[in-house]
């Protein structure tokens, strides 16, 4: 018989310490469990992709997946600091030894989303406290995401992650991708968007470790 909370650390099998708070509702074991295994998977995957960076020259999986998200096989010396810069924040985040919360939402209320932004097309939010986006809440995922299928997990929440640690933007569909196939849902975005863009790095990783 599952047990409910409202709210319970556990420890990650990375020896985290992880919060998870319920929104809502209450949790279960089977969403605390999910919750352990995408944050810990989250962590091993951001670290993988920093060690994939690191080498010279760029494995071809490397660079394809470059392309694919930040729209160039190749980045300058400037770009690739940038965007490990961005992974080692996002891993200090996600791996911190002072512990991480996560909440579970059950839907996204309108009011907490950017503008332009209906709540069917988001899988996890993070709201900024102040308005130079430099203190963030919690990473919210919604129920269905963190239970569903855990690729999808794992992307919105180190898209979430990205927003928290690194201060990475949205560009509405140029820079949102389709869970089908990982395509951007619009054309358009540019290089410079790019290597801001929270989905950027969430695909990224995501392409460099399945
Ligand atoms: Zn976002």
């Amino acid at each position: 018989m599952d047990r409910y909370y409202s709210k319970k650390t556990v420890i990650t099998n990375a020896g985290l310490a992880l919060t998870v708070k319920h929104r809502q509702f209450m949790l279960s074991d089977d969403r605390l469990t999910a919750a352990q295994e995408v944050v810990t998977k989250a962590g091993y995957w951001v670290i993988h992709a920093l060690s994939l960076l690191n080498e010279t020259p760029l494995a071809k999986d490397v660079k394809k997946a470059l392309q694919r998200t930040f729209l160039t096989f190749s980045p300058n010396a400037e770009a690739l600091k940038q965007i490990k810069d961005t992974l080692i924040l996002v891993q200090y985040g996600i791996c911190n030894p002072a512990g991480l919360n996560l909440k579970i939402a059950k839907y996204n209320p309108d009011r907490q989303l950017p503008p332009n932004v209906t709540a069917n097309q988001v899988n996890g939010y993070v709201v900024p406290y102040d308005q130079n986006r430099t203190v963030w809440g919690d990473i919210h995922l919604k129920a269905t995401v963190l239970t569903g299928d855990r690729k999808t997990a794992l992307v919105a929440f180190i898209h979430e992650a990205s927003h928290k640690f690194a201060s990475t933007a949205d560009f509405g569909d140029k820079g949102y991708t389709r869970d089908s196939d990982g395509m951007f849902k619009e054309a358009g975005l540019t290089k410079a968007e790019a290597l801001n863009n929270a989905e950027s790095y969430a695909r990224f990783v995501y392409h460099l470790c399945t």
